[in-house]
């Protein structure tokens, strides 16, 4: 293993192996570290991802990792009526990680990159104010490893980017809790669609989801914002409650996989890079405020982290305005539509299960795709007519 590289990008999820393809197609050499024993396992993820997501990247949907189509979502209300969207040309997947995120560790390793798993990376190395390697553990093993660049794409907890000085914290409601069982024997039908549940008993400020894998296989999880409900309830009471309570669909399911894990659907940090260091992925907090979908995000930031890291080497520059490109790219192509869509986030949590009962009698599935895409101005109109004593509040949150 070489002692020195151009750069070390922590972490081999889907933005740390994006990244790494990009600098080395740039014709650097790039080492990637993750601690786990197996990439892509355990996974932290519903595995839902669109077409786009995947296209704007370059990659074809194989069907060793896309492995069920999806071709709409369905919205149920607190009481279960039902929103139906059909996504025509827009239409989606439902990913087996393990596969997908050891297919983009090996079409980077193909242009040359290099990588190391079961190493802990466990500091940055600083010299005159540049981040300039890590410190890492590999089977009890201390290493240090040498770089001109360090690219933080180790998750949501990202100790990298804490540890070179990134501020990453996120208010407590800024952050959801999410835990899901991976389920077989459900008795689902639609196995073509995304089923999201809605309520403040289902899933406080955050939503119940079934993301079917086909074949009566399913990721099953519950979002909520913070670590406890206000009652003091856990996001596993929750998902446990949301079960029991849809005996027709679940009565004969079994898990065959439980995980967990944090998400930051606040906003992304206010400054990813520093000299020598870039943050992408969930360790910039770079996820979808409404749905806390962050694959296709965390893909891109890592593009775009790579080729910048590049044109920085072949400049000899790696300074903070060097590497700030970077952040100005990916704020370009994503910021003002996030900021939309906190928006709505924020005006979502004012919402009750009587309103949410409103909007499953009045919206239609193309209704919900103008949200998505965050165009408000007919809701707004809706509620002025329905529910007047919503109208200001949709008018604070989702008017320009
Ligand atoms: C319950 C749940 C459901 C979700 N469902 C969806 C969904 O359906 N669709 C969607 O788009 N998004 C979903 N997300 C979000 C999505 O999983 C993340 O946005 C995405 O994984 C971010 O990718 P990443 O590469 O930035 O980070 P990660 O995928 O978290 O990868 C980080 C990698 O860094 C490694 N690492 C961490 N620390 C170190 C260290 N010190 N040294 C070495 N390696 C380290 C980890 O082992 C890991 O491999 C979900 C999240 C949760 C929690």
């Amino acid at each position: 293993m070489d002692a020195e590289y151009d750069v070390i990008v922590v972490g081999a999820g889907p933005a740390g192996s994006m990244a790494a393809k990009a600098v080395a197609e740039g014709k650097h050499r790039v080492l990637v570290l993750d601690k786990k024993q197996e990439i892509g396992a355990p996974k932290r993820c519903a595995e839902g991802i669109n077409i786009e997501g995947i296209k704007a990247l370059g990659l074809e949907p194989d069907p060793r990792w896309a492995v069920n189509d999806i071709r709409g979502a369905i919205c149920y209300s607190p009481s279960g009526k039902t929103v139906k969207t059909e996504f025509g040309v827009m239409k989606g997947y439902v990913l087996e990680r393990k596969i997908f995120e050891k297919h983009l560790a090996a079409e980077a390793i193909r242009k040359g990159a290099r990588y190391m798993v079961k190493t802990n990376a466990r500091k940055v190395l600083k010299e005159n104010g540049f981040v300039k390697g890590v410190k890492a553990e590999y089977m009890g093993e201390e290493l240090e490893l040498k770089s001109r660049i360090v690219i933080a794409a180790d998750g949501v907890d990202s100790r990298i980017a804490r540890d070179a000085g990134i501020d990453t914290r996120n208010v407590l409601e800024d952050y959801h809790s999410g835990i899901q069982y991976e389920m077989a024997g459900l008795n689902l039908e639609e196995e073509d669609k995304l089923h999201i549940y809605f309520g403040e008993k289902i899933a406080p400020k955050g939503y119940a989801w079934i993301f079917p894998k086909g074949d009566t296989v399913a990721n099953v999880g519950v979002g909520i914002a913070g670590r406890l409900s206000g009652d003091g309830r856990r996001a596993i009471d929750y998902l446990n409650s949301f079960i029991e309570s849809h005996p027709e669909i679940f009565q004969n399911a079994s898990p065959i996989e439980i995980n967990a894990g944090g998400i930051p659907v606040g906003s992304h940090i206010k400054d990813m890079v520093d000299n020598g260091f870039m943050a992408v992925g969930d360790a910039a907090h770079q996820v979808n405020p409404i749905h806390g979908g962050g694959i296709s995000l965390a893909m891109e930031a890592g593009m775009i982290a790579g080729e910048v890291a590049s044109e920085a080497l072949d400049k000899g520059d790696v300074s903070r305005e060097s590497l700030k490109e970077y952040q100005k790219r990916w704020e370009d192509k994503f910021d003002t539509k996030l900021k939309k869509l906190l928006k709505l986030r924020s005006f979502l949590e004012k919402v009750t299960d009587k309103e949410f009962e409103l909007f499953a009698e009045t919206l239609s599935g193309e209704d919900i795709i103008r949200l998505s895409e965050s165009k408000y101005k007919f809701l707004i109109g809706i509620l002025a007519k329905k529910a007047p004593h919503m109208a200001p509040i949709a008018k604070k949150f989702l008017s320009k």
